[in-house]
């Protein structure tokens, strides 16, 4: 990207996720310049304000101004790393104030305040990008590309416990990226939905599995826990003739392929079938060492420039959120009909 256009951004939100977003904006600067920043606590503002040469603002309004006078100019992003809760109103103004937005995930806490963000960007044709950062993940990427057509998904996304993110049941926080993968693999409806889940530890959700049934006839299974003794991260893609195991955590990915034996030319083995004899191939593709963060921010930088759709849009962001909303729906109808404890928030 030409230096010269390089895009004015800020920053919402300087804690865990918003510092290393610090950082990758830093390792992108032909595309962003970082301006200016805010936190609405005043030891994150004074933390940062060592780590960076933006302006540093004292409130929210005193941001906005800094903003809303270069976007006078020039295209002006802004960078949304805070809680869930606190998405829909900091997207909302920033898009009335014409700005490009990136979010994180969930897209908002609320399925109606995300419609709302998706028909503002559409109307004031800005950018708005939610941060569904697996999908640059670069062991899924192998496998994104529309080749595949899995009929059955196993998800697992297993973390061990952090305080961070409690205000969100686990569906919100952390199944939610699995919800928006297997919506980016399967070109289908979803026409069922059955759902369990436990707060174990606090008031919302800890652990929750759901089987979601697809148009096509295609099922998928996932568990998230935010209260596991190890973490793990994986999607195993089967479909006729093929497995594929996508290690998200640790970056790997396998593909087993079923064809037809050559006599000729065997490979490594076969595998006796009722439709005769199979040859098994194995492929661990390589998977390039890129920074999945990096990735999505550049694509929200190529989306503005050009004025072409981000990889993850708005409406991704709204179609996730509303299908773990209605996941939590069914655990909480679930939980009530068997009259156990469970979540208060969402
Ligand atoms: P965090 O608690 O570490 O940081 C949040 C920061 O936002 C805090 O410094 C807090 O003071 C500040 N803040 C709160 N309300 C604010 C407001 N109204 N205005 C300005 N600042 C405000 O949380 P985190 O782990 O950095 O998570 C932030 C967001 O990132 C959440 O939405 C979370 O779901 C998301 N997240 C995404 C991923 C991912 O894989 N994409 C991973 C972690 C977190």
């Amino acid at each position: 990207m030409d230096p010269v256009t390089r895009i004015p951004i800020a920053l919402i939100g300087l804690g865990h996720l918003g510092k290393i977003h610090a950082r990758c904006l830093a390792a992108l600067p032909s595309a962003f310049e970082l301006v200016a920043a805010f936190d609405s606590d005043p030891e994150a503002r004074a933390a940062f304000a060592k780590t960076s040469d933006a302006i540093i603002c004292a409130s929210l309004e005193d941001l906005w101004q800094v903003l809303r006078k270069r976007a006078e100019t020039s295209a002006v992003a802004v960078d949304i790393v805070t809680p869930t809760p606190t998405h829909g109103v900091l997207a909302e103004a920033a898009l009335h104030y014409g700005l490009h937005v990136f979010v994180e995930k969930p897209i908002t806490a609320t399925v109606a305040e995300a419609e709302t963000l998706v028909a503002l960007a559409e109307r004031t044709s800005r950018v708005l990008q939610v941060g569904h950062v697996e999908r640059f993940n670069p062991a899924f990427r192998l496998v994104a590309d529309g080749q595949l057509r899995p009929v059955f998904i196993e998800a697992h996304r297993l973390a061990q416990f952090n305080p961070r993110a409690l205000d969100v049941s686990v569906v919100l926080d952390l199944m939610i990226h699995d919800l928006d993968l297997v919506l980016h693999l399967v070109d289908a409806e979803v026409v069922q939905v059955s759902a369990s889940g436990v707060a174990v530890v606090g008031d919302s959700i800890d652990i929750a599995n759901a089987r979601l049934d697809f148009a096509n006839g295609a099922t998928a299974n996932l568990t998230a826990s935010r209260i596991s003794l190890k973490n793990m991260r994986k999607l195993r893609l089967f479909e006729r003739d093929a497995y594929v195991s996508v290690d998200l955590l640790d970056k790997k990915t396998e593909i087993v392929r079923l064809s037809d034996h050559d006599p000729a030319a065997p490979g490594m083995f076969q595998l006796p079938t009722q439709n005769g004899l199979r040859e098994v191939v194995m492929e661990q593709p390589d998977v390039l060492p890129i920074n999945a963060i990096e990735e999505e921010l550049r694509d929200f930088a190529r989306a503005i420039q050009t004025g072409e759709q981000p990889q993850v849009t708005g409406r991704d962001g709204l179609r996730a959120l509303a299908l773990a909303q209605q996941i939590v729906a069914d655990i909480e109808k679930r939980a009530a009909r068997y009259s156990f404890t469970q979540s208060q928030g969402r």
